[in-house]
């Protein structure tokens, strides 16, 4: 095998990273990692990380899992590509399907299988559109979302989310998408309490649609927890309100479940911890735990009955869409999920230990506030603890955090000043303590170079 140089040096030459500046890896070299057990990462110098971030908020059953090697082997070597488009199917597919809806909360009985999150979040954007029409209101077009959402890297996806870096490249969003503040107390809420700060977020929904004339207005789509925005908690009554406006206007609320489905939050759906009710859940990451690559749309019956029995093609799929392989291992992997009562461990016993150690963090000088929910967690770094102030070059301290985090062995992300961390499913107790020591150890560095 090649070297760590040698690697650096042939993937800065030849290939082009996603959300990277190529200019800096090239100066840096890329780490390189190598291989993977259970909540740990190896690098190519042999270097042992504690995976914070359970690769992309995915990993939800960690690494290592032979049953899932083995279960995609056994599909590509029956089965290894059919298509489901004009009026096709495949066991896979339909069993994945069924599995999809016993696990749901009720009236979710169908779903339309995708690659990623991104093409799960363009399929929402047309099926908004298509359900309207068919409710011959096809008037109904503008889809309404917030500030710093992440809804994936498609153009109608990146679109819908509401980072300004990304809609900069390219002079997004498209037509007919329109953001509302975000929920994002610590940085946006001033004098306000969070609940009185949450109602305000909350009614901007209302305003907005008020403003652009509530029949014009199709559907509103949040993440229940926003995650690459920085694991923004919003406060308790934020999601109650808004459901009240969706009811009201009758727009169609998309809950983003691509990170909080399947365990995150110790409940299998981020809308069953907030009991929302949704029309339509994109889902994808803890979907296959990242084995292979899937998503899809979870669609309540309220919407599915409409697309079913009025009719005509719904002209959109992927060629991949409900591949066998990924969907047979999506399967065995919820099935780990069930056996291994990942869920409710989660709710009983790491999501609760995750935030007692977490808020220990409220006492280190570097910290303004700690958001926890489920394995969920963030930590806000400042200057000055007691004014939530910014640092004067946001985002600096955080890179110099994470990059901290690397050299003692521990993947941590930063958004801006925000630490993250959103470690897989099946990190123990003992797991816990051993990255909040990691941490604080990184956090105690991290205040000694400033
Ligand atoms: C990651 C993410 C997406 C996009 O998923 P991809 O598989 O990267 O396309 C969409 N929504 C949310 C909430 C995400 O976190």
């Amino acid at each position: 095998m090649l070297n760590t140089q040698e690697l650096q040096q042939s993937d800065s030459t030849h290939y082009l990273h996603p959300f990277t500046d190529a200019k800096s890896l090239k100066k840096k070299g890329a780490r390189v990692i190598t291989r993977a057990e259970g909540i740990y990462l190896w690098d190519s110098d042999g270097n042992r990380l504690l995976d914070g971030m359970a690769g992309l908020w995915c990993v939800n059953v960690g690494y290592g899992r032979k049953v899932l090697a083995q279960t995609a082997m056994r599909q590509l070597e029956e089965l290894p590509y059919y298509n489901t488009f004009f009026q096709t199917t495949h066991p896979p597919a339909v069993a994945l399907s069924e599995k999809l809806a016993e696990l749901s909360p009720p009236g979710f009985n169908r779903v339309f299988l995708v690659n990623s999150g991104s093409e799960a979040n363009d399929t929402v954007l047309r099926m908004i559109r298509r359900y309207w029409a068919l409710m011959d209101q096809p008037q109904r077009r503008v889809v309404i979302s917030r500030i710093n959402a992440y809804h994936g890297s498609t153009v109608a996806s990146a679109s819908m989310g509401g980072q300004s870096f990304i809609h900069k490249i390219d002079g997004l969003p498209i037509p007919e998408i329109e953001h509302i503040e975000e929920p994002y107390w610590y940085a946006n809420g001033g004098d306000l309490t969070p609940e009185e700060y949450g109602l305000k977020t909350a009614r901007a929904l209302e305003e907005k649609i008020l403003e652009l004339g509530e029949n014009r207005v199709a559907a509103f789509i949040g993440e229940p927890i926003q995650g690459a925005g920085g694991v923004i908690v919003p406060p308790e009554n934020y999601w109650p309100e808004i459901q009240r406006i969706c009811k009201k206007y009758r727009i169609l609320l998309v809950a983003d479940e691509v990170i909080c489905g399947f365990g995150r939050l110790g409940e299998w759906f981020g809308s069953t911890y907030y009991h929302l009710d949704p029309d339509l859940m994109p889902i994808a990451k803890g979907l296959s735990s990242g084995y292979l690559p899937i998503g899809g749309v979870l669609v309540h019956d309220r919407v599915g009955d409409v697309l079913q029995e009025k009719g005509g093609e719904f002209s959109h799929g992927f060629t991949y869409s409900g591949h066998p392989a990924s969907c047979s291992v999506a399967l065995e992997n919820l099935k780990i999920v069930e056996d291994e009562k990942l869920v409710e461990k989660v709710k009983h016993e790491t999501g609760p230990h995750l935030k007692e150690r977490w808020q220990e963090f409220n006492s280190h000088p570097l910290v303004a506030e700690v958001r926890n929910a489920g394995l969920l967690g963030a930590i806000e770094l400042s200057p000055d603890k007691s004014s939530r102030a910014p640092f004067p070059e946001p985002g600096k301290t955080g890179y110099l955090c994470r990059d901290i985090c690397f050299k003692n062995g521990l993947v941590m992300r930063s958004v801006k000043d925000t630490m993250i961390i959103s470690p897989p499913l099946i990190i123990s107790k003992e797991q816990i303590d051993e990255m909040f020591e990691l941490a604080w150890k990184c956090l105690d560095q991290t205040s000694e170079a400033l």
